[in-house]
């Protein structure tokens, strides 16, 4: 068996103008379908970043992925090169997806995904059960919250009902958690911060702890919009709240000054763990990590570390390490979501319920055959099929593909979204507070 026909369909999909500190969503996300036939008749897909940069890491991986044996992945990482390039690899600068040092990876990380979902269609076992069997009987995932403006995401008759609105005070970010949690069931709690003042967000994070009790872990993600100075001040006003359970990412940028916010920390008898996916991002920043004690908690991510098998393998690490393990999300479909699922449930050291953006795409957005993804008490159970579980509807990924098309841009910028919509001056600035 080997692959004969490998087909990549850039994808627009309508996405609220959610806040963060890199700034605003565009009315839609990029991403990318690969897609995958075999000389035996069997077909894989994956799901990848989208934009012109995924697409050109794609493009030059195809040549080596047409003829080549599915089960032949080492080979493949051999040929391709797709070891950590040297350059920044952090996301301080650059959203993740458009970070061009890691743009191999993901590319193989997509083909892996896709050879997986058709090995385990030809042996008829889901992926997960592939790599080493079940940790996990389903994947738990977090209630990804957002500061955000008004609107549903996309664009003009395209635009989509706005199901959690406006959202800019703590009141409002209850309410949005409250509908999050009565819908999908989530047992943790994630708040995007590093978007309105500190003392707002500390606020913010006071009332969803008094709303929900401590039963609901939180974590906050500033995404390095603080100082050390704010880190350890917000941190200490929030000991209680981001323990039993939480934790801090990235409150500010680079691994020596999270190695200072964690001995401040520690000194005043704070013991928050630090997480991180903004200065962690590849095997090679474990090491300056644990040694500096700047991160507790790796925050990985089977699309740009390397895969499904990358992510067990950095899992295996963080236990010899003493580090803990949880996952980054970014925009993303369905089919995302199960690769993130059977990832979760093969990983043994993934003990943190995982994030996920996807309560914020609509379901008329779904390219999985049947919709969206079902949740039970905020997890994903893996499907009863083959490989990654997932049966495309192709027409929907026609459509898709031809809305990719008529959008004027090819790569996510969420500073211009700002400067566009809400101060023509916005500059993302490190640290604003
Ligand atoms: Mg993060």
């Amino acid at each position: 068996m080997v692959i004969k026909e490998f087909s990549i369909h850039p994808l627009a999909v309508a996405d609220p103008p959610l806040r963060s500190s890199y700034g605003r969503h565009a009315p839609y996300a990029l991403r990318t379908l690969i897609r995958l036939d075999t000389t035996d008749g069997i077909c894989g897909v994956a799901e990848a970043h989208g934009g012109e940069g995924s697409l050109a890491a794609l493009h030059a991986l195809r040549r080596l992925v047409l003829g080549m044996d599915p089960f032949a992945l080492h080979d493949l990482w051999m040929r391709w090169g797709a070891e950590e390039a040297a350059g920044d690899r952090t996301q301080t600068w650059m959203v993740p997806g458009e970070n061009p040092h890691d743009a191999r990876r993901r590319a193989f990380a997509a083909v892996e995904a896709a050879c997986l979902d058709i090995i385990g269609k030809a042996v008829g076992k889901p992926v997960c059960d592939l790599l080493g069997g079940r940790a996990r009987g389903a994947a738990p995932f977090s209630a990804y919250l957002f500061y955000k403006h008004a609107g549903g995401g996309g664009e003009g008759a395209d635009e989509r009902e706005d199901e959690y609105g406006e959202c800019l005070t703590p009141e409002s970010m209850v309410r949005q958690c409250r509908r999050m949690i009565a819908q999908y069931g989530f047992r943790d709690i994630k708040l995007k911060g590093g978007v309105l003042d500190p003392e707002i967000e500390i606020e913010t994070v006071r009332l969803l702890r008094a709303e929900f009790g401590p039963n609901y872990p939180l974590r906050i993600d500033p995404n390095c919009a603080w100082s050390v100075e704010t880190s350890v001040r917000v941190g200490l006003a929030l000991r209680e709240e981001l323990s039993g359970g939480g934790y801090l990412e990235d409150p500010c940028a680079g691994l020596d000054g999270m190695a200072e916010v964690r001995r401040r920390l520690l000194a005043a008898g704070a013991d928050i763990p630090l997480a991180s996916n903004v200065a962690v991002t590849g095997f090679e920043d474990i090491l300056p990590a644990w040694r500096g004690h700047a991160v507790q908690i790796v925050l990985s991510d089977p699309h740009y570390w390397g895969g499904i098998r990358a992510v067990q393998r950095l899992g295996d690490l963080c236990r010899c390490l003493g580090m803990g393990l949880s996952m980054h999300s970014n925009n993303h479909l369905g089919l995302s979501l199960l690769i993130m699922a059977h990832t979760c449930c093969a990983t043994p050291a993934m003990e943190f319920a995982c994030d996920t953006h996807y309560p914020w795409q609509h379901s008329s957005d779904e390219i999985l055959a049947g919709g969206r993804v079902q949740f039970e008490n905020g997890a994903v159970r893996i499907p009863d099929r083959p490989g990654l579980g997932a049966e495309i509807d192709w027409d929907r990924v026609a459509r898709l593909e031809e809305r990719y098309r008529r959008l004027p841009y090819r790569r996510r910028d969420d500073a211009a979204e700002m400067r566009k919509h809400v101060d023509p001056a916005w500059q993302r600035i490190l640290p604003r507070w």
